[in-house]
């Protein structure tokens, strides 16, 4: 059941300017960029720093998107270490030299993450590989961490992180709650 309301509306749109912010000026500006993003719900989070960039330095920085879901078959073993894999990517855009940013909604043990990574070396060599999320919540398996966070959520094991965008959930919210 639902525990608490951590982002409203206006929480989510600050927290994804200041991410924009971020960006322009960790790379002094928008050239040379490519946003990625993963699955449901990173890619309209993508289109709308797309956007805001645009809004701030006035050039559209090119995107991509990568559809990275958990590996599950019935004829391995449920025990082993499921590790999620690519499922399908529309990247047309060069990554060569290029600084890619990948961006999700919520970063957890950051084994997708490894897989989007994977699948960008695959296509073609850039030059940075940097991660943008909305929610942090811990709990790391792989040594891997965000460059851009819209808030940083501890949470146990047993809470999960509820993200609903506008776009595909029709609200706007994030929240936690108790499995
Ligand atoms: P990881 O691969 O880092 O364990 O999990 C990250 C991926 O799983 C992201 O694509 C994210 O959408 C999803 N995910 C993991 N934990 C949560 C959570 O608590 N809430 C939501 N909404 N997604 C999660
Ligand atoms: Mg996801």
């Amino acid at each position: 059941q639902k525990k608490t309301v951590l982002l409203d509306e206006p929480a989510m749109g600050r927290a994804l300017t200041r991410i924009a912010h971020e960006i322009v000026e960790k790379n002094k500006g928008g050239a040379n960029l490519v946003l990625i993003g993963i699955q449901t719900r990173g890619v309209p989070l993508t289109r709308r720093l797309q956007e805001k960039i645009r809004q701030i330095e006035g050039i559209t920085v090119p995107m991509g998107e990568l559809d990275i879901t958990l590996y599950r078959d019935d004829l391995e073993k449920i025990s082993s270490n499921e590790d999620p894999e690519l499922k399908a990517s529309k990247i047309e855009v060069e990554l060569r030299n290029k600084k890619v940013i990948l961006i999700d909604d919520v970063l957890y043990t950051g084994r997708t993450v490894r897989a989007a990574m994977d699948a960008v070396m695959d296509i073609e060599r850039p030059s940075q590989v940097q991660l943008g999320v909305l929610v942090d919540r811990g709990h790391r398996e792989l040594p891997i961490r965000a460059d851009y966070v819209g808030k940083n959520i501890p949470t146990s094991e047993d809470e999960i992180i509820v993200v609903h965008l506008n776009e595909i959930d029709q609200q706007e919210e994030v929240s936690i709650y108790e499995k």
